[in-house]
């Protein structure tokens, strides 16, 4: 009785970009417990575990309590934090003062609300005079970013979850929304249409094992299939004539593109049957409703923003979008990586204006009440260029904002040993102990998820209100107020004067959306974002009625100047780091499981989701090549790159071919191996590409 709660309280689950409702249970205005909100619009009273176990990971006993600073003899010593600012100020002061401004940069996140990554990102490029920062949405979400900035004009993902139900014909294209986005995979499993669901993806997924056709393809193969499939579709005429001329650029130049690729061309570089490629393309006729969808496969690539277009020109050619069911559809990671797209302030300028423009300059300065030449006229370098500027002495500060690059970056030795050479290493996590955090020379502690306020975007454009349910532990503070103090710490909180709620920086940001694709101004204040199970951007200023479910590009109007859709495309590249006799082994990292979140910081803090999920790392391994390499199963092997090694027990599985490994992501020693390449557009590391070999422990 004495846990019975007396209240309730509607949020939005902090973990995947899905933006669960969770109804927290409250005793005297403290969450105890959580339950699946049943009428909120994305998740109908369901969650996955990683959102029943929310409020569990609250209570670790490594969570940052109080600001700690490294002492001479490399060891933390708590502060207070007036002690943390004096020394953040200080010795960030003192470097931008000998090297100049540029010389400190951050990496922050998409795990925080809207609300607080403007304020990193105006606090940092207007107030502290840093040019450069970037989020670990690099990571994620940049290729697709890109791909539809280039492609439709704005990075506009068009759809609703609706579309999973509504589709006749699901295409998931390295994409596993059975364990990466459960509840996503609920609503396909809601679907009453009879849809065929196409797996595109090498391994033979939990997502494939559903699937009416898998098309288990050559790794990075996926960018020739969709050009065969696209010749497939013109040769027939299985066009949509009216759309393309109507509603997109550049289809005759792209038609004769890909006339080179010739059904056994595309079979010989996927690997497939020519008849799988034919039927593919049938399907895609045949069908009304074709949806296709990308995640992390596609966008972890060297070559990703053209793989995603080329998925792009197929819904395009084929009509298959603006209507329900249908669409060119990236699923977003973190909870928050689409408010990071609009309101981080690094690629783009808050509101998803362009740093470069200088009337989008005075429009924003206007809204801030700013200097408009406080404003840099580019955007940041990107996460990679960050790191080669840390490298290059061109950078000597770094500030890290609930990230975790030690773990989390490409080939993590080298990731490592740059942070190294750091003059000054901040770290602000909630978590005292991360590896980055562990690197730090100064450790500042933050509030988690449930205890702090704002709002998130989710994969289908949706605002949803986060609700502060406990109170962080001892001095730890929410990144908001942390910002607070470091502006006034750093001599610009007059700025920032009027920024002193979450709810009233809201307000800022939805007025620096006015005009924009992603308008706002109809959205009034956060209780009308929950009264109406979440709001979809666009919302402009005067419209009161609205669906629920809103879908893009519906009247087919695009926002390039011309208003059509391009069609993009070029010749894919081969692997970039092939297999040879030393390293036969093309290594595949990904998502491992449904109750895992990436560097394991949080979830590994629950112990219901720690039994859910081997603790020990893995590898996944054909038992063919396990019985060559006389590899037995449930036995420690090592597994070695050009870059690192790591150990992981073998899990010995037909869900890889012959010739390739698998490896979750959710281990440290995953990204020992893995190589640092980049999309020469969206700069986002190409995880799941390099060359590895394997043998007895
Ligand atoms: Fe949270 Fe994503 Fe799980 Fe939903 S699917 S409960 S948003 S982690």
């Amino acid at each position: 009785a004495s846990l019975a709660p007396n209240g309730t309280t509607q949020t939005v689950c902090g973990y995947c970009s899905t933006g669960c409702g969770l109804r927290v249970h409250l005793q005297d205005n403290v969450g105890i417990n959580l339950t699946p909100t049943t009428e909120y619009p994305v998740n109908l009273g369901m969650a996955c575990p990683k959102g029943w176990e929310a409020l569990t990971v609250l209570d670790a006993p490594n969570r940052a309590t109080t600001p700690l600073l490294k002492n001479a003899s490399g060891e933390f010593v708590a502060v207070d934090w007036e002690v943390a600012l004096r020394e953040f100020t200080g010795r960030f002061q003192s470097i931008q003062k000998d090297y100049g401004t540029e010389s400190v940069a951050f990496l922050s996140t998409g795990q925080i609300p809207c609300e607080e990554m403007a304020f990193l990102g105006a606090l940092t490029k207007f107030g502290m005079g840093i040019k450069h920062g970037d989020g670990n949405t690099r990571q994620c979400m940049a290729t697709a970013v890109v791909a539809y900035k280039q492609a439709f004009g704005f990075d506009a993902p068009p759809y609703t979850y609706a579309d999973f139900e509504e589709s006749d014909c699901l295409t998931f294209v390295g994409s596993n929304p059975c364990i990466a986005h459960p509840i996503m995979w609920e609503r396909v499993m809601r679907n009453g249409c009879s849809p065929e669901i196409i797996v595109v993806d090498p391994r033979s997924t939990e997502t494939a094992m559903y699937a009416t056709q898998h098309l288990a393809i050559a790794p990075k193969s996926d960018q020739s299939l969709f050009y065969g499939v696209a010749r497939i579709l013109i040769r027939n005429g299985w066009i949509d004539q009216k759309f393309v001329s109507d509603s997109t650029d550049g289809f005759n130049e792209f038609a004769t593109f890909v006339d080179d690729y010739t059904v056994s061309r595309v079979a010989g570089e996927t690997g497939l049957k020519p008849e799988q490629i034919e039927r593919f393309a049938e399907t895609i006729h045949e069908r009304k409703r074709c949806s296709f969808w990308w995640t992390m496969v596609v966008n972890q690539s060297y070559q990703g923003v053209r793989t995603a277009q080329a998925i792009i020109n197929v819904a395009l050619m084929t009509g298959n979008l603006g209507r329900p069911g249908t669409g060119a559809n990236s699923i977003t990671g973190q909870c928050n990586a689409m408010g990071s797209r609009l309101f981080s302030n690094t690629t783009n300028l808050l509101g998803g204006h362009d740093f470069a423009n200088a009337e989008h300059r005075k429009k924003v300065a206007s809204i801030l009440n700013i200097d408009a030449e406080r404003i840099p006229s580019e955007g940041s370098w990107a996460y990679n260029e960050i790191m080669e500027g840390i490298l290059k002495k061109k950078i000597r500060g770094l500030w890290v904002i609930c990230t975790n690059t030690a773990h989390s970056w490409i080939n993590q030795n080298l990731a490592r040993d740059i942070l190294d050479r750091l003059d000054f290493l901040v770290v602000q996590d909630m978590y005292h102990d991360t590896e980055t955090a562990q690197m730090a020379d100064l450790v500042l502690p933050a509030a988690g998820w449930g205890e702090k306020e704002g709002t998130f975007v989710n994969s289908e454009r949706r605002f949803g209100v986060i609700k502060k349910v406990r109170r962080a532990p001892v001095q730890a503070l929410s990144d908001f107020s942390i910002f607070r103090l470091i502006a006034e710490s750093y001599g610009c909180g007059e700025m920032f004067a009027n920024w002193d709620s979450p709810e009233k920086v809201f307000q800022l940001l939805k007025e620096c959306t006015r005009d924009m694709p992603c308008d706002i101004t109809g959205t009034a204040d956060y209780e009308m974002i929950e009264a109406n199970g979440g709001i979809q951007w666009p919302l402009s200023e005067g419209v009161t009625e609205f669906d629920q479910e809103r879908r893009l590009f519906s009247d087919g109007k695009f926002s390039t100047p011309s208003g059509r859709a391009k069609f993009l495309f070029e010749p894919p590249k081969s692997l970039s780091e092939p297999v040879s006799e030393k390293y036969p082994f093309v290594l595949l990292t990904g998502r491992g499981s449904a109750s895992q979140w990436h560097t394991q910081t949080r979830s590994s803090r629950s112990a219901v989701l720690k039994k859910l999920y081997p603790i020990d790392p893995f590898v996944e391994l054909n038992p063919s090549d396990a019985r060559q390499l006389g590899i037995r199963p449930n036995e420690w092997v090592i597994i070695e790159s050009q870059r690192g090694r790591m150990r992981a027990m073998t899990l010995l599985t037909r869900s890889v071919s012959a010739g390739q490994l698998f490896i979750p992501m959710h281990y440290e020693g995953t990204n020992q191996l893995t190589d640092a390449v980049f999309d020469p557009y969206s700069k986002q590391p190409s995880y799941k590409s390099c060359a590895v070999r394997i043998s007895k422990d």
